[in-house]
């Protein structure tokens, strides 16, 4: 996208990062990492209100990363955004440091420790109901993995936030069709996904979850119906931006060696 360079930017940079810290400490997700890497970078350059020389306002946006196994990437756009030094993602998962391998409340920026999976969007149901009840604009973000639709508990949030009309809520699903060890089809089937959070009464987006614009357009105009919350359905590929763990299940674990993460930083233009 011509019209979007600092974006494309932000997604480089943040996806660089992740993949040396994880290269670095020899850590598992950057095919998690890479997938959701055009989503946060569209968040943190233009939608999510936020300002880190004052991370506590409360009428900033709240931004829940369910899938709290992707932390590095998370860390990564934290610090872009300047919530702390760049310098220190190079302590991530090394001891004493604030930046654990899955998310940390106690990293600047971060609003709820995650990595249990399932409880993000129950988190972020609770807290749209009570920004609403103190008067207050801000929106409440929530990006969850496909894998972790498996989860009941985010049936319950996806059953309650409608009833609730909390159309300040966003879920995304990062919807890269594998899981761990497997295809999300193999594991557990989620199709239809978008007819079952419809029928929940959300409304519901689908689109390409690498496309900028999409992305972009998808985000300006929530809430697109009053009174419900809305899921962006984002259709991803795990690991990209780097050929060879694009869509390889490996990499949901694996970490790249010194000739993989050079290789991987040449493919992403690093
Ligand atoms: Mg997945």
């Amino acid at each position: 996208m011509s019209n979007t360079p600092d974006i494309n930017d932000f997604a480089k940079r943040i996806r660089a990062h992740a993949l040396r810290m994880v290269h670095a400490v020899n850590a598992s997700h950057i095919g998690s990492c890479l997938s959701m890497a055009d989503i946060l970078a569209v968040l943190h350059t233009e939608v999510l209100r936020l300002d880190p020389t004052d991370p506590a306002n409360p009428d900033r946006d709240r931004f829940i990363l369910s899938k709290g196994h992707a932390t590095a990437i998370l860390y990564a756009a934290l610090a872009e955004r300047g919530f702390f030094p760049v310098s220190e993602l190079e302590t991530y998962c090394r001891n004493g440091s604030a930046l654990t391998g899955h998310v940390s409340h106690g990293v600047p920026g971060v609003e709820a420790s995650t990595g249990s999976l399932g409880h993000g969007l129950p988190m972020a149901v609770g807290m749209a109901i009570g920004l609403r009840a103190d008067g207050r604009k801000s929106r409440v973000v929530c990006l969850l993995s496909d894998g972790e639709c498996d989860e009941g508990s985010n049936w319950e949030a996806i059953l309650f936030a409608p009833h609730h009309k909390l159309d300040n809520l966003i879920a995304i699903v990062d919807f890269n069709k594998i899981q761990s060890f497997g295809r999300v089809t193999e594991v557990l089937n989620l199709d239809p996904l978008a007819d079952k959070w419809r029928a929940f009464g959300w409304h519901v987006l689908e689109l390409d979850g690498h496309d900028i614009g999409a992305l972009r357009a998808a985000f300006a105009g929530i809430p697109a119906v009053a009174g419900k919350p809305t899921v962006i359905i984002a259709h991803t590929v795990k690991g990209r931006g780097v050929s060879f763990m694009e869509d390889r299940l490996e990499w949901h674990y694996k970490s790249p060696n010194v000739d993989q993460l050079a290789q991987a930083l040449k493919e992403i233009g690093a």
